[in-house]
């Protein structure tokens, strides 16, 4: 076993298949700069030239600068009986201008005579290449087999063959993919067993999805028997029963077998990175996913409480701390000082030394939890808490009243048809402003008349834009009435920022979140202006 296994992560291409999970371009430059931050080792970012918000976020990926992780756009050889050069799909793939390039190619004789159309000797001349050309022009090629395992199971010299011929083409990881997910750890054993034998030059990586609900024992089966890379989503995601969970599969690698795929200070955010890439997909985290689920170390007390909390080593597998996770008793729960504290640190303010204000926080961050809230996105409503609770909350102006209607316009005068109207009303250095907006709805309606009634006082919030919102409803646990939490990502053109809000409707979460939004963006460049120099004084 080498202890240098590629963690390659496929949650922008493969990930995205899943049912009801749809990124925009904003929405996968977040993720990309979240993967870069949990420093695997490669992010896959999509098919160019296939889907076309691929080929835009390729076109934009300079933009993400990536500290650690080395982007890789994916795609399939060249098209049978057509020149390598002369094919668009390989041209789109060179024009990504990624480090590295992944290749899917059959390798399985019924799909390539039925789906292909072409022979199987044409089948490896298009692997070889497609291989060449791109390890020619400066790539990184690394090569999906796709059914392998259905192919070794049927055909086995067949799929032996497409390996050899990725191998001496120049391709740096041959990754086996169960695409199908029907396979079994021990099978997968056997499966690398055999390549490694016939090709025994090949770096060996595997594809798995889980429709066994084994895709990540059968990504450890496939290390344990030498494979150095393996491919996953975050959280899982993928289409029908998903994909190897990629942390799943790098926890266990790093905390099972020793093996530090990933650093230990990446480690210890990987709870936090997984719920905030579920706050952007939209898709509610898993209580009881492995490592970073809420539910993984939460213990019902009874009668294991005070033995838990004389020693909570004997009750869990890991020490909580290790993922960015923590013990939680359901019962008595502790909200997590340890993540308010990395938490804190990570936004500039260093709590560590003050464990009475440490409490004070997760007190507010338990109560506000408890409501519905959650801060592993919302990073710029916790920093405006943890002000509060500093006492360093600028104070800009106070909200009098607001109000909102539904306009029931049934015709367009100007050519759009405005269906809310907003009034909000604000006290600024003890003068009231008011102002009356509409919009194309509701929440529309009131973040223009807000920033309206702003603006006057506070002329650079003009540089503030709403660039995504997300409305969840939640049902309540113990059977009160559901509860809506809205998401509101804000930038300014240089920076991004997401807020909060959680209330009993959508417009009036809505309101909490864009009120906490410009607030922030407020405090935050109040503190970036130098303080004034005397008069007389020199820099
Ligand atoms: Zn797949």
């Amino acid at each position: 076993m080498s202890n240098s296994v590629h963690v390659y992560d496929t949650t922008l291409r493969d990930g995205a298949q899943q049912e009801g999970l749809n990124l925009s371009i904003a929405d996968k430059m977040t993720i990309a700069g979240l993967l870069d931050e949990l420093a695997v080792d490669f992010i896959e970012g999509g098919w160019p030239g296939a889907i076309p918000k691929d080929t835009e976020f390729f076109a934009r990926a300079n933009e993400l600068e990536l500290a650690h992780s080395t982007l890789a756009a994916f795609g399939s050889t060249r098209k049978p009986g057509v020149a390598v050069e002369d094919d668009e799909q390989v041209a789109a793939l060179l024009a990504a201008g990624t480090p590295v390039v992944t290749l899917v190619a059959k390798s399985h004789v019924g799909h390539v005579e039925r789906a292909l159309r072409t022979t199987p000797s044409e089948n490896l001349a298009m692997i070889t290449d497609t291989i060449r050309y791109l390890s020619a022009n400066g790539r990184r090629v690394f090569l999906d087999a796709e059914h392998f395992f259905d192919s070794f199971a049927t055909s086995r010299t067949y799929a032996l063959d497409v390996v050899a011929a990725a191998d001496e083409a120049g391709a740096e990881v041959v990754a086996l993919c169960d695409t199908n997910g029907g396979m079994l750890p021990s099978r997968v054993r056997e499966a690398v067993d055999a390549v490694k034998l016939a090709v025994p030059g090949a770096r060996l990586g595997m594809h798995a999805h889980n429709d066994t609900g084994c895709a990540v024992a059968n990504s450890i089966a496939a290390v344990e028997a030498g494979a150095t890379h393996v491919q996953g989503t975050i959280n899982g995601y993928g289409e029908r029963t998903g994909n190897a969970d990629v942390l799943t599969v790098a926890l266990n690698l790093d905390l099972k077998l020793g093996l530090g795929t990933l650093p230990e200070h990446s480690r210890a955010e990987a709870s936090r990175i997984a719920h905030a890439i579920s706050e952007h997909t939209n898709i509610p985290a898993g209580a009881r996913q492995p490592y970073v689920g809420s539910s993984a170390f939460a213990h019902k007390a009874g009668l294991h409480a005070s033995a838990i909390r004389v020693d909570p080593d004997l009750y869990q597998h890991i020490d909580p701390r290790a993922v960015g996770n923590d013990m939680r008793m359901l019962i008595s729960d502790m909200a997590g000082r340890a993540s308010i504290e990395l938490k804190g640190k990570e936004l500039g303010f260093d709590l560590a030394g003050d464990a009475e204000l440490l409490g004070r926080v997760a007190t507010r961050v338990k109560e506000l939890e408890s409501r519905g809230y959650t801060f592993d996105a919302a990073d710029a409503s916790f920093e405006l808490l943890l002000r509060e609770e500093l006492g360093g909350r600028p104070h800009f102006f106070d909200v009098v009243n607001w109000r909102t209607i539904i306009l029931a316009a049934e015709t367009s005068v100007d050519g759009e048809v405005d269906t809310a109207e907003a009034t909000v009303k604000v006290r600024i250095d003890g003068k009231k402003t008011i102002a009356t907006c509409e919009g194309n709805g509701p929440v529309n309606a009131l973040d223009k008349a807000l920033r309206q009634v702003l603006e006057g006082a506070y002329p650079q919030l003009a540089a503030v834009n709403l660039v995504d919102y997300k409305v969840r409803i939640l049902d309540s646990a113990s059977g009160t009435d559901a509860v809506t939490r809205v998401l509101i990502e804000s930038t300014d053109g240089a920076a991004s920022w997401t807020t909060v809000g959680v209330a009993a409707n959508v417009v009036e979460a809505s309101w909490v979140a864009l009120l906490d939004s410009l607030v922030y963006y407020l405090a935050a460049r109040s503190d970036a202006v130098p303080a004034p120099v005397p008069v007389g004084a020199h820099a």
